[in-house]
């Protein structure tokens, strides 16, 4: 079955990309419509070679030795990091190779000298990735105040303000939410937490595959993301520190200088937080990656998802019955588009989609729970998530198959 015709109304330059082009370089394209982005992305040819290279021609683990197979494989893990470094503008600190962006937090959380009284502060809007870990610090006496929106779906600054105190050492906030597309003011933030001597971790999950990122300039203290959500392959994500702040949490090898009877000297950058053999050739992809993004250019990609996004909204919110979670202007979202259909629950549509028209859509709480609680939304949304790969078509596509089950 042929659902993915030429789309000839998307080779258009002025969308800053051919998209066209860029497709074809993305090997599982065509058989379906992808539009769970959020959740993960695919990964073009240029980051599946350089698994295989690594897996064809020179294996072998990195730091431990002198040989032909290790230089190379610790050059290229090393250059990665340079290459990830320099993509999110992070040149000045330190870059650490994580599992995931829920590793890097958790990394953060349990790296943190915390004294008995402290307090951090998150939003409603938050990924239970960045939530839990700070919850479970109730152990140790720290607890967690969590700040609403406003009325365009972004974290409410006067009650963060109002909510800071001498006791908080951590503001802990999205960048752009998984749900509601939402792009969080991060600069602001980020003042607000200068003016009171508080650190700051921003969860860029869902800002980095869209958007260009620069931490230098958002000025924060740490800034996680996920490799597998920026075309990069699972397993692999990013902690970002502007300092060695923090105590690493995992101890061994790879990780220490020397060992003697009593102690040991960590190494340092980016390898005293990287204990063990690392997921080597997934970091080493997710340097392509980042090369991937940067030769089409993040303004490119952003412009471009955003006219995808402004469709989708647009068409959305025509259908009868169908009410749309996204804030107003263009510039304040990302091509997260969160909905729900009058009698239908979210699973219902996202299985139509996918059984009647192999279009892929997230249904459910997306890991949000609280903000579903906050919005009333019992059963979730359906959330369609856009990727530098799709396309108008296949957003019509989904459009007239959500007009199809409506009826
Ligand atoms: N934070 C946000 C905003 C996310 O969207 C996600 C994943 O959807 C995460 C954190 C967790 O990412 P991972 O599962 O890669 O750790």
């Amino acid at each position: 079955k042929e659902i993915l015709p030429e789309p000839s109304g998307d080779k258009k330059t002025d969308l800053g990309y051919d998209v066209s082009a860029i497709r074809k370089d993305f090997p599982i394209l065509g058989d379906v419509v992808y539009l769970d982005n959020a959740a993960t992305s695919f990964s073009p040819e240029p980051v599946i070679d350089a698994i295989i290279d690594f897996e064809h021609n020179y294996r072998a683990n990195i730091g431990r030795g002198v040989h032909r197979l290790t230089q190379i494989s610790s050059q290229k893990y090393w250059h990665a990091h340079e290459k990830v470094a320099t993509f999110i503008g992070g040149e000045s600190g330190i870059t650490v190779f994580t599992k995931n962006t829920t590793e890097g937090i958790n990394m953060v959380a349990g790296g943190i000298s915390w004294n008995q009284g402290d307090r951090i502060v998150t939003t409603i809007l938050e990924h239970h990735s960045n939530l839990l870990p700070w919850r479970a610090l109730s152990k140790k006496g720290v607890f967690v105040d969590v700040i609403g929106l406003n009325s365009s779906y972004s974290p409410d600054l006067s009650e963060l303000k109002k909510v800071i105190c001498p006791q908080t050492k951590l503001v802990a906030v999205t960048y752009a939410s998984n749900v509601l597309g939402v792009v969080t003011p991060v600069k602001e933030i980020a003042e607000i937490c200068h003016e009171n001597g508080v650190m700051l971790l921003v969860d860029g999950a869902q800002a980095v595959p869209h958007m260009p990122v620069n931490v230098t300039d958002i000025s924060c203290d740490f800034f996680v993301f996920s490799g597998h959500k920026m075309l990069g392959p699972t397993g692999t994500g990013v902690l970002w520190m502007k300092e060695a702040s923090i105590e690493p949490l995992f101890l061994g090898g790879g990780m220490v200088e020397s060992v003697t009877g009593e102690g040991f000297t960590p190494e340092s950058g980016y390898k005293k937080y990287e204990a063990g053999t690392p997921n080597i050739s997934g970091g080493i992809a997710l340097g392509v990656a980042a090369d991937y993004l940067s030769g089409i250019g993040m303004d490119a990609v952003r412009e471009y998802e955003e006219t995808l996004t402004n469709r989708l909204i647009e068409r959305l919110k025509k259908i009868p019955g169908v009410t749309v979670y996204s804030p107003g202007r263009p510039e304040d979202r990302i091509g997260v588009v969160s909905f729900n259909v009058e009698g239908f629950r979210p699973h219902g549509i996202a299985q139509e989609l996918d059984e009647n028209a192999d279009i892929m859509v997230r249904s459910g709480y997306h890991c949000c729970q609280p903000l579903m609680e906050y919005l009333g939304l019992k059963e979730g949304t359906v959330r369609a998530s856009i990727g530098l790969y799709n396309t108008m078509h296949e957003i019509d596509l989904l459009i007239a198959s959500i007009e199809e089950i409506v009826g």
